[in-house]
């Protein structure tokens, strides 16, 4: 056998072999730790977000040392939202490293989240003894992690073996990006690492997965069916998702946008597929083109709450007409999503890139664009809620208020298309999806599926880490707090991220007052802080700022010096609405109303 030391395996000096005097040779061995870096090397991971503590401490050390990039963060949850947006940007399942019990646990929010928005994420956390844990008799930090994963997302795997890591990796792998994408816990108990085997057959044990998320061709029955209906339309519309902006397809989709005509909204993650300033997109008539559409096609997109489960029932506002009785053509890698809340006429199963390139064999040189009279309808709604919005937007009111920040933004993106923007609040959210126009796919990255607060800091780290590109964090104060204590991740790894905090003292608003006079109100902050301060503590840039003019200036420095920085933008505490755009989910603000 050889005794050279193969790079990264744990090879013990030896005189060379076949030396007339060569003592018996000590076998080369590989252990735990080692394995598992070689399998994440083997299968292209060269980031893992994470936290360090027992028993995978040495194991982050190690990770770093042999070139993987380890992002530590101060929370466990934080590091898995990282890894989940990691996930969806890269088509890559991102990678949570957690100690036992409690973080395992805080790490699981994520990985939940991670599922329930179709994202590819691996969960590891080291894991207390089996043998202890099975008997219930107390190890340190003893949990059955397994058992309590397996409910909360795609799938689980435990590795009891040293020879089982490679597999172990490949499983997580596959499940967690092939057909529906989603979060996966791979969990390796502390004995696990030390575990020692021979060099070459620990290496020969890994896996380089091949083709993890294989293309799903749609069926041509199915291809036909869809166009087909499509072509009986006379009020169509593409309603894009987040699977279309996961499945990397661009120019497909910009090509059956173009080619057929048909006016276009994207749900918010998917913003920038195609500039939120094409002539189709229709987001600017959504409440008009929604109940109006006769034939919808849904690319990448559930008809959930988000869409008001295709019912127009829960999506309040006031130019809010119901909606239903659409017929509609599906798009989606998962076969059980079509007829998930009404009928799916043409349901077409297969991977978007696949799915999109068939239908656009279909519409060739003789196809029909959609009639005039609708495309002048949306265009007379869009012209005239835009001139509605540009109005609000021009106001400077003293304080600021939603939307004179927003303008700044808004003109701020338009500048730095290729920036990320990472948004949660509530009315910071709902205002900024609606206020700042995005230009290019992928580069919008919010609440998602359940509408969470949470995401931001955690999102802002594996933006800036993945793309490289500047990334803008727009905050609702409460949404902030969340996370807030990684503005020191970001600071202790120079992250080009530009936070700004729509800072209006409180939860949705901030002039609640306990009826009692004893406390504050539950939704209502230290009035006045200065969140600024929060980064100024690490060394980061800390503003404050007023007035529009100070929020401009600041966020233009910030991009153009790539420093971290916070920015408090004070914002009136009477604005904001209770719930954002989902009052009519929250029992107490629909009875207020
Ligand atoms: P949005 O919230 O933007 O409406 P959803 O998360 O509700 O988006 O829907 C995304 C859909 O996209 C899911 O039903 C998922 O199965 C699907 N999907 C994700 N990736 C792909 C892909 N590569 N090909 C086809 N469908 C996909
Ligand atoms: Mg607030």
């Amino acid at each position: 056998m050889a005794t050279v030391p193969q790079p990264g395996f744990n090879a013990p000096a030896t005189a060379p072999a076949g030396s007339p005097a060569a003592p018996a040779q000590p076998q080369e061995t590989i252990d735990g730790f080692q394995l598992v870096i070689e399998a994440l090397k083997l299968n292209g991971i060269d980031t893992v977000f994470g936290l360090p503590g027992i028993p995978i401490t040495d194991l982050t050390r190690k990770l770093q040392a042999e070139g993987l990039r380890m992002i530590s963060f101060r929370h466990e949850q934080n590091a898995g939202y990282a890894a989940s947006i990691a996930g969806f940007l890269t088509k890559t399942p991102g990678i949570c490293l957690t100690v036992s019990a409690p973080g395992f646990l805080n790490g699981l929010t994520a990985l939940t989240h991670a599922t329930v928005n179709c994202f590819p994420m691996i969960l590891i956390s080291g894991s207390s003894e089996r043998e202890i844990v099975d008997l219930s008799q107390g190890d340190y930090e003893e949990m059955d992690q397994l058992a309590i994963a397996k409910p909360l997302c795609k799938a689980a795997f435990r590795v009891l073996n040293a020879e089982d890591i490679g597999v172990g990796l490949a499983r997580a792998i596959r499940a967690a990006v092939s057909g529906r994408p989603g979060g996966v816990y791979l969990d390796l108990p502390a004995k696990l690492f030390a575990q020692t085997m021979e060099a070459a057959a620990g290496k020969a044990s890994l896996i380089k997965v091949v083709d993890a998320a294989p293309r799903q061709l749609p069926a041509p029955d199915a291809v036909a069916r869809a166009l087909d209906l499509l072509k009986s339309a006379k009020k169509p519309l593409i309603l894009l998702g987040k699977g279309a902006a996961y499945a990397q397809c661009d120019a497909d989709i910009k090509a059956l946008v173009e080619k057929t005509g048909i006016p276009y909204l994207c749900m918010s993650m998917a913003k920038g597929l195609l500039p939120d300033t094409h002539e189709q997109a229709a987001g600017a008539a959504r409440s008009y083109v929604l109940p109006e559409a006769d034939v919808v096609v849904l690319i990448g997109a559930r008809l959930n709450w988000l869409l008001s489960h295709g019912k127009g029932k829960t999506w309040g506002g006031k130019d809010h007409k119901a909606w239903g009785g659409q017929q509609y053509v599906q798009v989606d890698i998962s076969p059980q999503e079509a007829d998930s809340n009404v009928p799916i006429a043409a349901p077409l199963v297969g991977d978007i890139g696949s799915c999109v390139a068939e239908l656009l064999k279909g519409v060739g040189s003789g196809w029909n664009k959609p009639p005039k009279e609708w495309i002048d309808a949306i265009a007379e709604r869009k012209n005239k809620n835009v001139a509605k919005m540009a109005e609000t937007l021009a106001k400077d009111p003293s304080p600021m208020n939603f939307h004179s920040a927003l303008n700044v933004v808004r003109d701020i993106v338009k500048a730095n298309p290729d920036a990320m923007l990472v948004n949660e609040g509530a009315n910071a959210l709902d205002f900024t999806r609606s206020i700042v126009d995005m230009y290019k796919p992928r580069k919008r990255i919010d609440v998602g599926t359940w509408g969470i607060m949470g995401v931001g800091m955690g999102y802002c780290v594996a933006a800036a880490v993945v793309t490289k590109q500047p990334v803008i964090a727009i905050e609702g104060d409460s949404a902030f707090g969340f996370s807030g204590m990684e503005v020191e991740t970001i600071c202790r790894y120079n992250l080009p991220v530009c936070i700004v905090i729509m800072n209006n003292n409180g939860v949705y608003k901030g002039t609640d007052v306990d009826p009692t006079g004893r406390d504050p109100a539950p939704t209502v902050f230290v009035k006045g802080a200065r969140y600024d301060k929060v980064m100024e503590a690490f060394g980061g840039v800390g503003v404050n700022a007023t007035t529009p003019a100070e929020l401009r200036k600041a966020m233009e420095e910030a991009i153009q010096s790539r420093k971290p920085t916070l920015i408090n933008a004070v914002i009136d505490e009477t604005a904001g609405t209770e719930s954002g755009r989902i009052t009519s989910l929250n029992p107490s603000a629909a009875k207020k109303k």
